[in-house]
């Protein structure tokens, strides 16, 4: 997964950028990087690591003068985690200097790239990406007509922010797989993956892109907006509001927070007849669905887990004799909230099933009586081919196991998981948006061709 940005016709766009790739930052935190054009040759500027810790002052004071730039940061799905596959990609080539950030996963890269190669192309990265900038590189007509054409021979998810001189295009596949919006701060245009990135830097949500749609703006103005390619239907990624997007953003005319709210709304009606003294979320994922749970079933709410937020993706993975010295390092329970207590325990999902083994683990240590854990969305069954880093098939636990059996493995009292027409109603606000998600992780049912190589 990725997050995506672009600000133009602004003396303070790389500062803009990197407050918005900071807001972004829960998309990806292996690398972050900008590319600046407009007033000067275009730049780049990309590094591994967190945003904060790659872009300080003097870098984007005195390093990234302009007033376009594109931004991204980077969680590895198809690829190796490596700087050369820390984007934007800056090219040049016959249409000039180029810079593109990708958010999603190309499906037909494989195949793609064999024609590009037995046709003498030099490939530098080993990401998906880099097909697009030899398709951009090859195409011809106006800078629109380049990057729709190239498009059109894609397959799968793509959110794209493209840079050219002070141009800033935007562009989304015809699914809609992944988000993508459209911005406005005083005379400036900003794209982002989520609108919160656009509001947190003082702007104003305008609208989505919409799927299969290029947008063309230059100097504070819409020059184009085309369909480029027309779907079948629109599809968008329907875990993006049960896990990876952030709560104040908007995704079909309300927030995630809401659609979590609600999740937890329906969750309750589904487990009417289960009791309990407490509802507990698992932090930070399952707070507003808790919340949704308790307003409806009347059952207090209460935060028996304190989390860590310091405890780093490359904090030591714990071998097995320092586990127990580090499980309770990112979420420890609080005591005096679990200790005797019946608690409905609410988490957004189980992937592989380890993280929910070791929370049901230590809540039993500190003497929890019962445990309902009860999920946001349901079973996941299949991977995705869209973007999100979910493992094979064989890693799935609800792959290879029934609910039973998950239950019996995680030693939990009861097991719910919330039904798939509960979770579409959630996450749109009239509540009837059925046919416009792609939920094939709980399904297996994929809305595009996969290759299988990808
Ligand atoms: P596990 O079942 O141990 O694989 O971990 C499940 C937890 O990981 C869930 O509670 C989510 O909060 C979180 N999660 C779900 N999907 C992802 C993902 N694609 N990448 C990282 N964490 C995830």
């Amino acid at each position: 997964m990725c997050g995506i940005i672009g600000v133009e016709n602004n003396e303070n766009a790389a500062v803009l950028a990197s407050a918005g790739l900071l807001t972004l930052q829960h998309r990806g935190e292996e690398s972050a990087g900008i590319t600046i054009s407009g007033s000067e040759k275009m730049r780049t500027f990309k590094a591994m690591g967190l945003v904060s810790r790659i872009f300080n002052e003097e870098i984007l004071l005195n390093k990234l003068p302009g007033t376009v730039a594109i931004g991204h940061v980077r969680y590895t799905t198809s690829s190796k985690s490596s700087l050369i596959n820390a984007q934007p990609f800056q090219i040049s080539c016959i249409h000039g200097n180029i810079s593109v950030a990708h958010n999603g996963n190309i499906t037909n890269f494989s195949k793609i790239k064999e024609l590009l190669l037995k046709k003498g192309a030099i490939f530098n990265h080993t990401s998906d990406t880099e097909i697009l900038l030899h398709l951009i590189a090859m195409s011809k007509g106006s800078f629109a007509d380049i990057i729709a054409n190239s498009l059109r021979k894609l397959e799968g998810a793509f959110s794209l922010v493209i840079l050219k001189d002070r141009t800033l295009i935007g562009a989304r596949d015809s699914n809609g797989f992944r988000p993508l919006v459209l911005g406005k701060i005083d005379n400036s245009y900003i794209i982002s993956s989520e609108s919160a990135a656009v509001e947190v830097i003082g702007g104003k949500y305008i609208r989505d892109i919409k799927p299969g749609e290029i947008i063309v703006i230059e100097d504070g103005q819409i020059k184009k907006s085309l369909i480029y390619k027309k779907g079948r239907r629109q599809t968008s990624c329907i875990f993006e509001q049960v896990y990876f997007s952030r709560p104040d953003s908007v995704m079909f005319e309300q927030t995630i927070k809401e659609a979590r709210v609600k999740m937890g709304e329906y969750l309750a009606q589904q487990m009417k007849n289960i009791k309990a003294d407490i509802v507990m979320p698992v932090p930070d994922t399952g707070y507003f669905a808790a919340l949704g749970f308790s307003r409806t079933s009347g059952i207090l709410f209460e935060n028996g887990f304190i989390r860590n937020h310091y405890v780093g993706r490359s904090f030591i993975k714990p071998s097995q004799n320092l586990r127990n010295l580090t499980s309770t390092l990112k979420l420890r329970p609080i005591g005096e909230v679990v200790n005797g207590k019946e608690i409905i325990l609410i988490d957004d999902s189980i992937v592989r099933g380890t993280t929910s083994k070791r929370l049901m683990n230590i809540l039993k240590k500190t003497g929890a009586k019962k445990i309902h854990f009860a999920l946001s969305c349901p079973p996941i069954i299949d991977s995705c081919y869209y973007g999100i880093d979910t493992p094979s098939r064989e890693y799935l636990i609800a792959a290879n196991n029934s609910v039973e059996e998950i239950k019996e493995y995680l030693n939990v009292d009861s097991l719910n998981f919330l039904s798939l027409d509960n979770l579409i109603k959630a996450c749109s606000a009239d509540n009837k948006k059925s046919d416009v998600f792609c939920a094939a992780c709980f399904t297996g049912k994929y809305p595009t061709k996969i290759s299988k190589s990808t």
